[in-house]
């Protein structure tokens, strides 16, 4: 009888990798950040191609940059190696001051850079599972516990699952929208509703297979509850901005809530069979996804491609064991 401790040592592992050494083996010299302006006021910065081990299409998280007299109001954080470029690139867009950030979740690669900017005194925003995730982040795999982060640059304001914090700067309307557990328990889409943009962080992504998070709380049922509350609340036309990958439009979600629930009912019959987690990861049960799926059979790290790493974290959660 496997303990939960085992049971959940992969979902574990992959937590770690993306908090401590996500990037590791990465050159966080060679990354340089490119601005795309994609309404009058605002901009997406990404991270260099090919640099960035876990995150070959682009280096980091995507970060949001909305800009004007008012201010500036940002999404995500970067990795913390890279913030002093970060800012370079945000003053070349606006040279007023910034005075927010909305984290769309936990990971290091969209947080680790919060204590440079906390330091300047921009006040963050975030959910409330996620500050706490900060605090007290999950075990490191070898069961010690992980690196303190520095409380600089904890969420200042927080929020739950009500109704969306609201925004009025720069003739935009920015709502914060709680997302129900998904690829972390403190996931937040950011909406710029006047440029009918939403930046909907990690639960979706089109670059390698699904990340549920389950040691920071993430479910493969809170991200399709997320594909279904995205597609309440955008329209035909908005442009929908993942962490990693290439922008999409709501009709996106369809194909691939269809692939996280046809992935979902492999697993439930392989496990109805009796299969252990190793012969279901080893049934390939994303086999007809693959060719789809954009670096799907790439490292997601831990010695794990991207489809493997996600049917464990589909086993595991069916499962109901480990966490
Ligand atoms: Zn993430």
């Amino acid at each position: 009888m496997k303990s939960a401790w085992q049971l959940s040592a992969v979902a574990f592992a992959a937590a770690v990798l993306s908090v401590s050494v996500w990037a590791q083996g990465t050159d966080f010299s060679k990354i340089e950040f490119t601005a795309k302006q994609i309404a009058p006021n605002l901009y997406m910065v990404s991270g260099s191609p090919n640099i960035d081990v876990n995150h070959p299409d682009a280096a980091g998280g995507l970060v949001g940059v909305l800009a004007g007299p008012d201010g500036i109001f940002m999404v995500d954080a970067q990795y913390a190696q890279v913030s002093d470029k970060l800012l370079a690139t945000i003053k070349k867009i606006s040279s007023e001051p910034i005075r927010f950030m909305a984290n769309t979740h936990i990971h290091g690669d969209h947080t680790a850079g919060n204590p440079f900017f906390g330091k300047m005194g921009i006040v963050i925003f975030a959910r409330e599972e996620l500050r706490e995730q900060m605090i007290h982040p999950p075990r490191l795999a070898n069961g010690n516990p992980a690196p303190a982060r520095d409380p600089a640059g904890y969420p200042v304001v927080t929020y739950g699952m009500g109704a969306p914090v609201k925004f009025h700067m720069n003739g935009e309307v920015i709502d914060l929208i709680p997302v129900r557990a998904a690829h972390t328990s403190g996931d937040t889409m950011i909406r710029f509703e006047n440029a009918n943009v939403i930046m909907i962080g990690d639960f979706y992504r089109n670059f390698g297979y699904p990340f549920i998070d389950r040691a920071n709380g993430g479910t493969l049922n809170g991200m399709l509850e997320g594909c279904d509350q995205l597609m309440k609340i955008a329209g035909p036309d908005t442009t929908l901005i993942p962490g990693h990958g290439t922008w999409i439009k709501r009709s996106d979600l369809v194909p691939y809530a269809e692939m996280i629930k046809s992935v979902r009912d492999k697993v439930k019959q392989l496990i109805a069979q009796g299969k252990t987690e190793k012969e279901v990861v080893a049934a390939k049960p994303t086999a007809s996804w693959d060719a789809k799926t954009p670096g799907g059979l790439g490292a997601a790290g831990a010695g794990m491609t991207s489809a493997d790493r996600f049917v464990s974290e589909v086993y595991q959660e069916l499962k109901g064991g480990a966490k």
